[in-house]
């Protein structure tokens, strides 16, 4: 299969690269800013929705996953047309040249879709989002729902990627380094290891599963829960983490409370299940060490 991955440079879409890869796949990284490690680079600027397609168009993939997106939660905030334009009209781009080409797509959505006034939301759960890049992405659905939506919440792996590290590795790096951390207590997730995410997405391509699909971790779990399962898993010292609250920090973009998702469609329906919180830590530990 002929597979182009968007964001082939980011967390989740470096993962897929390296799963596909492996699997033998006819693999396309596309980056916007940091060279991808696995597949071919493919320079894709989604704020050049020309050069975009024109670069689409040559390569004719069976499937494109559009994982490429304004992450920065805050800076969509404050860069709305920025978000606007690599988020939404974005995906539009994308969404539009894969109908053309007759590609298979699966766009990466977010928990952020939704308001986090409960938790566990299921797929058919109305979206209500709290902040600019949760609207973004929900936009993003509109041009994809005849394709496959993946929705995820807080994705964590082994490596730096894209230049950031991710929340996992960061608090790995404090604790080793006997740093103190201040982690939220009352804030709801299911936290999503890349390696498993990146398995159920391809395994989405490859059925050509249409609709929308929560992938995410099947623990649900405080930021506090998730950084102590961390700590105790790394054999770190857990008296560095410091509880704090929500109402303590000064985002700049307002965060869900719990936006935690139910995947029993994902468990029901795929033959990759979302694995629970001990599983990932320990594939987790595997890929670090
Ligand atoms: P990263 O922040 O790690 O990577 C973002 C990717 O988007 C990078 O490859 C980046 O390219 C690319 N990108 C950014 N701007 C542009 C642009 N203008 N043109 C082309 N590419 C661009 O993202 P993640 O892997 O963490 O997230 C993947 C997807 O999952 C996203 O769609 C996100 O909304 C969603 N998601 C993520 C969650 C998380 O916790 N991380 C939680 C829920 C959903 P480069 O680095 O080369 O500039």
């Amino acid at each position: 299969m002929k597979l182009l991955i968007t964001g082939g440079s980011g967390l989740l879409g470096s993962k897929i690269a390296e799963v596909a890869t492996d699997r033998g796949y006819e693999v396309y990284s596309g980056y916007n800013s940091h060279e991808p490690k696995f597949g071919e680079p493919v320079k894709l600027d989604l704020m050049n929705p020309k050069d975009v397609v024109d670069a689409i168009r040559k390569i004719r993939p069976d499937a494109i996953v559009h994982s490429a997106a304004l992450t920065d939660v805050d800076r969509c905030e404050i860069e709305r047309e920025l978000a606007y334009r690599i988020n939404v009209e974005g995906t539009k781009t994308i969404s539009k040249v894969a109908r053309v080409l007759g590609s298979f797509l699966a766009y990466i959505s977010t928990d952020y879709v939704f308001d986090g006034e409960r938790g566990m939301y299921k797929e058919v759960d109305e979206p209500n989002p709290i902040n600019y890049y949760g609207y973004t992405k929900f936009l993003g659905e509109e041009y994809c729902r005849d394709f496959c939506i993946a929705r995820t919440c807080v994705i964590y792996g082994a490596k730096p990627a894209s230049g950031k590290v991710n929340f996992a590795l960061w608090l790995i790096d404090k604790l080793k380094r006997g740093e103190e951390v201040k982690i939220i207590t009352d804030q709801f997730i299911t936290p999503t290891l890349n390696t498993n995410l990146a398995e159920m997405v391809l395994e989405c391509v490859e059925r050509k599963l249409r609709g929308i699909f929560h992938l995410a971790g099947a623990t649900r779990v405080s930021r506090l829960g998730f950084a102590r399962k961390v700590a105790e898993f790394f054999g770190l010292d857990e008296n560095l983490i410091r509880p704090i609250e929500m109402n303590d920090i000064d985002w700049i973009a307002k965060r869900p409370r719990d936006s935690s998702l139910n995947t029993s469609k994902a468990r029901r329906l795929l033959k990759n299940k979302p694995y629970d919180l001990r599983k990932a830590l320990k594939v987790l530990k595997d890929e670090v060490s």
